[in-house]
């Protein structure tokens, strides 16, 4: 059966580009007789406030959209996100990294070919040099870290590898797009990339639609759910939802959100319609 599924942070009021990548998860479900679910990706709880959930709902519902089963919160789920932690430390494919956002900018600064991705510097990767020695010390004191990927590694564990991509076709796997992304924050015991790979395996979604992105994201995806044993979805990264101006809309832009939309007096008829390309 075909599975998708939503998943928004509750840190804001949905706008179109929600709507889009909601209700193109929600079509397709329902095209093919499948489910659909909603998930809340509300890992961050100082990013997260409570009102959104319902807001959230609320505007789903008003739009039409019904899913299957309580919604999923990842903010439930932490403990599972480090236990598969606990396995790629096992595997020997994260460290800790101790910089903080100021050490990277100036470690970059100094590099005269620093790798970039799509959104800007990687992490030169300082903390992946230190020995085993440093790092168990830095930790045992207490000092603050995350973990990252050592991406490198995952790779050679993995080999090479492939995902389906409905609008790109089989797509080879650039392990390093991203670089050493973090796995789990300072703050959080865990990332969107971890999260989103187990959550994707435990509600069985067999389509991952979303937006084009996270295209460079499915990468690292598929290398975790290669190194975790996990099933892999079928991917589609739909197109961007963009302003007057061509530019990609943001939660604190207000005018874009389904609410200021409906209060305007729109029907979800009419906002649906400026969804269809
Ligand atoms: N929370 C992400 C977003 O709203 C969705 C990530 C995903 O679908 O994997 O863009």
């Amino acid at each position: 059966m075909m599975i998708s599924r939503f998943a928004p942070s509750p840190t804001g009021h949905l706008h179109l580009g929600h709507a889009y990548a909601a209700i193109y998860a929600y079509d397709l479900a329902q095209e093919n007789g499948g489910r659909f679910y909603l998930r809340f990706e509300d890992i961050d709880s100082t990013r997260v406030r409570d009102e959104f959930y319902l807001a959230i709902e609320q505007d789903l519902s008003w739009l039409g959209i019904k899913w299957n089963a309580t919604p999923l919160r990842q903010s439930d789920r932490l403990p599972i996100y480090m236990e598969a932690l606990e396995s790629l430390k096992a595997l020997g494919v994260v460290y800790p990294c101790f910089c903080t956002r100021r050490e990277i900018a100036k470690e970059v600064a100094a590099m005269s070919h620093a790798p970039h991705g799509p959104e800007g510097a990687l992490y030169p990767g300082t903390c992946r040099e230190l020995t085993s020695f440093e790092r168990e010390a830095r930790v045992a004191a207490g000092e603050a870290h995350c973990w990252r990927l050592d991406i490198s590694r995952a790779a050679s564990q993995t080999g090479s590898l492939v995902f389906e991509d409905e609008v790109k076709g089989i797509t080879i796997v650039d392990a390093h797009l991203l670089g050493d992304v973090v796995l789990a924050r300072k703050d959080i015991a865990t990332s969107y990339h971890l999260a989103v790979v187990i959550d994707d395996a435990f509600q069985q979604i067999t389509h991952v639609t979303r937006g084009e992105d996270l295209h460079e994201a499915t990468h690292v995806h598929r290398i975790l759910q290669s190194l975790l044993g996990l099933p892999v979805p079928v991917y589609h990264h739909h197109r961007l939802i963009l302003d007057e101006c061509g530019k990609r809309l943001a939660k604190r832009d207000k005018a874009h959100t389904i609410r200021a939309l409906r209060e305007s007096g729109q029907s979800p008829e009419q906002v649906l319609e400026r969804l269809v390309e």
